[in-house]
């Protein structure tokens, strides 16, 4: 089962100053910065899924700046993402549109053709037709059939398998070394079933599942298992945007060949409790909370209080200076664990006083924080992780503070999460 990280410039500045929190001398955007498979010892995945909605393009900016996309567009992924073929044998480049960040129009900007020829500037090795996502879905006890769907959902449907079967004829343009991928989209798992079929009547031997964001793990299993059922046993499956990913045995049991997912990345500063990945004894994920120490002169929080007058800037930078320099003297054997965390809660408690919160649930509040807290700090999982994020920066990638911090111990938990997805696959061939 192949893990693909979906990129949206997810780079880190190898030489960061986090004591002076700033980025290394005469640092060049993107070009002295590094990647996920840059940076770490050994690429955390077997992929790249790059979307068109990512690049972006005249007409539709994405997270690139213009100078960017064009390189992007003239060199190719692979040179753009420095992820070459020889340096990580048997990588797919993957492409898709990125349909979330069209959801709202009422067609795709995106049509067979120009995505076909997106692909071939980029090098890609694999690559989806152009879909349209479709939100509904259909409890167990229901299932409603094309024509008693809503209209918009319908031409959704339509148009996604139109697509697929335009990019299908367009991508032969491109030659046997790139795969197209079909993708799936439908309000239940019936018609997804449905278009599966059409889609490898096509001629598609490698599809990809979209719109399961938002499912539930029981609804994805669904989904598969009628999947499954429908379509040749040779068809291979890509799971789109797959966030569940503690769940590896259900795509294990359908015989899902792909997924793609930033949630390890994503969740080190989007969760919040399960920030920093380790694992327990046992070969199970485990999670830490980071210790939220944030920059008093950028904080939204601070400068609402300092506005309202209820905390002024010197006290708060104060108390942010004290959790810093005491964490840090923690992590080196110089001060004790309960002082380290008297200096952490004392500012959080100064960031998250609540006015209108009685005193029962304000203590309440800070006993959760500071249980959370000291059990990240007390276990020390930083000193038990050999990855280069935990080597070099130590107790600064579980402080949740500045991008270059957060994003570190985003690319520790890739490295974390792809050390038990290649367990699970010995475990499991
Ligand atoms: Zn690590």
């Amino acid at each position: 089962m192949r893990f693909v990280f979906a990129d949206s410039v997810d780079t880190i500045d190898p030489e960061y100053d986090f004591i002076e929190d700033r980025n290394g001398k005469g640092r060049a955007v993107h070009r002295d910065d590094a990647y996920p498979h840059e940076f770490l010892d050994q690429a955390p995945y077997d992929g790249i899924l790059v979307s068109r909605g990512i690049v972006g393009d005249i007409g539709h900016p994405g997270k690139y700046s213009e100078a960017q996309l064009m390189r992007f567009r003239r060199e190719g992924a692979r040179r753009f993402l420095r992820y070459p073929l020889d340096r990580f044998p048997g990588s797919i480049m993957l492409g898709d549109c990125g349909a979330f960040s069209y959801r709202n129009l009422p067609e795709p900007p995106y049509h067979a053709d120009d995505t076909a020829e997106f692909y071939a500037d980029g090098g890609f090795t694999h690559g989806c037709s152009p879909d349209h996502l479709i939100f509904d879905f259909d409890d167990i006890s229901v299932t409603r059939r094309l024509s008693d769907v809503p209209e918009d959902v319908r031409s959704r449907y339509e148009i996604t398998l139109q697509n697929a079967s335009e990019f299908h004829k367009a991508a032969k343009a491109l030659g046997p070394q790139f795969t197209p991928m079909g993708v799936i989209q439908g309000w239940s798992a019936e018609s997804m079933a449905q278009a599966a079929c059409n889609l490898a009547d096509m001629g598609y031997d490698y599809l990809a599942i979209g719109g399961t964001v938002p499912l539930r793990i029981e609804q994805i299993s669904r989904v598969l298992s009628a999947l499954r059922d429908a379509i040749p046993e040779h068809v291979r499956l890509h799971l789109l945007g797959f966030g569940k990913i503690e769940e590896l045995a259900v795509l294990d049991r359908f015989k899902v060949t792909s997924f793609d997912t930033t949630s390890p990345l994503l969740r080190a500063f989007k969760d919040a409790r399960k920030n920093y990945w380790a694992r327990t004894p046992g070969g199970d994920l485990s999670y830490y909370t980071a210790i939220r120490i944030p920059q008093a002169t950028q904080n939204n929080k601070l400068k609402q209080k300092a506005l309202e007058g209820s905390l002024n800037q010197e006290d708060a930078r104060r108390l942010e200076d004290a959790a810093l320099r005491h964490v840090r003297a923690y992590a080196d054997g110089n001060v004790a664990l309960e002082p380290a965390l008297d200096s952490v809660m004392d500012y959080w408690a100064a960031l998250n006083w609540d006015e209108e919160a009685s005193p029962g649930r304000r203590a309440d509040a800070v006993k959760r924080q500071r249980k959370a807290y000291a059990q990240t700090l007390g276990d020390r999982p930083w000193d038990n992780c050999s990855c280069r994020v935990c080597r070099e920066s130590g107790v600064e990638a579980v402080i949740f503070r500045t991008s270059n911090r957060n994003k570190r111990r985003g690319i520790h938990n890739l490295h974390v999460f792809h050390t038990h997805l290649s367990e699970f696959r010995q475990e499991t061939v």
